[in-house]
């Protein structure tokens, strides 16, 4: 499959760069490191999605290229559609303005939209399939594309922390030191740099707390008024569900996020062997083994039931 790329790119001229909306830190490193690299081999690219860069990830190296709407009519040889799982969590009408589309993802199942699909659910990050890409080609990786490769593996490894933290994501991370990255400057820039007012969300969030009578379930709840409150947004909920993630026994961990009145957004985080990837995938979303999420209508205790009845089923 890589060759197939390998070749696409050698002769395309334009290119479109995509990935999820909502975006992760994984998702936007690795749009600008392809993006950036494509640019240095002379290609034409727009790197797009549709909820735009995070304040969390403007530090990276031509954040600013990263557009949210793409011109009616617009299109590209080649499109990448990067870390999403399905289309249509980066949008379904990039395929009609792609000649060729490539699916380029390390989620479980990913769907297989694309003319190129390179999937390795084994790999750490989409960002570490935008290194193997690069070496491929043979092109040299600059200083501004070895940083957002470097930020894609930290992100998604959880700063090194989990269990997709594997050889290959200590060897590139390595490698990318080995090329003038400054690990401190990356890790201060995503997760020493908060406004106050996520830590304010943080606050009130953890308030919800709730820990199930076995000890084995942890959750909490983000509601549209505690972002009115503190002045905040689902851009400010990352990495929230790690808090009851972190309480020793617990399980499973769950953030319910109300998107409006009657839909929340589930994220689910697992330690070890339970996979909420495919507890997610049968509540109509998806994900990895240990992080994964769907979308749910209905008022919240119903959600919170159902979503809890599915999970007896996957608890030890
Ligand atoms: P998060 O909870 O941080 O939004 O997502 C955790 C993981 O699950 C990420 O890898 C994300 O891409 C995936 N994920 C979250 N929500 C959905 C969804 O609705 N559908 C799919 N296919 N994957 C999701
Ligand atoms: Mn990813």
């Amino acid at each position: 499959m890589i060759d197939a790329i390998v070749s696409v790119i050698a002769q395309g001229r334009s290119f479109l760069v995509a990935s999820h909306g909502n975006p992760d830190g994984d998702a936007l490193a690795s749009t600008l490191a392809l993006s950036i690299a494509l640019r240095e081999m002379g290609k034409e690219v727009v790197a797009y999605n549709r909820d735009g860069m995070s304040a969390e990830m403007a530090f990276l190296p031509e954040a600013a290229s990263v557009i949210d709407r793409l011109d009616e009519g617009r299109s590209f040889d080649v499109g990448f559609v990067l870390d999403s799982g399905e289309l249509n969590r980066a949008g379904t009408f990039l395929r009609n303005r792609c000649t060729t589309l490539v699916n380029v993802d390390h989620h479980p199942k990913s769907e297989d939209f694309g003319d190129i699909y390179y999937v390795d659910e084994k790999c750490c990050a989409s960002g570490a399939l935008i290194y193997r890409i690069l070496q491929a080609t043979g092109h040299a990786v600059s200083l501004p594309v070895a940083t957002c490769i470097y930020a894609a593996i930290l992100a998604d490894t959880g700063s090194f922390r989990y269990a997709n933290a594997d050889q290959e994501a200590f060897r590139i991370a390595s490698e990318m030191l080995a090329l003038g990255v400054c690990s401190w400057e990356v890790s201060s820039s995503m997760y020493e740099n908060h406004p106050e007012c996520q830590l304010r969300l943080l606050a009130a969030a953890l308030k919800t707390l709730k820990v199930s009578d076995c000890g084995r379930l942890g959750s909490i709840c983000v509601t549209q008024q505690m972002f009115l409150d503190t002045g905040t947004g689902s851009e400010h909920t990352d990495g929230l569900v790690n808090y009851p993630r972190s309480i020793g026994g617990v399980l499973v961990a769950l953030l319910f996020r109300e998107v409006t009145e009657r839909c929340f957004k589930v994220s689910f985080r697992s330690k070890g062997a339970i996979n909420v990837g495919e507890l997610a995938r049968q509540l109509g979303g998806g994900g990895h083994h240990n992080a994964a999420g769907t979308t749910l209508e209905g008022d919240l205790e119903s959600i919170q039931e159902t979503v809890l009845s599915r999970l007896q089923d996957f608890l030890p």
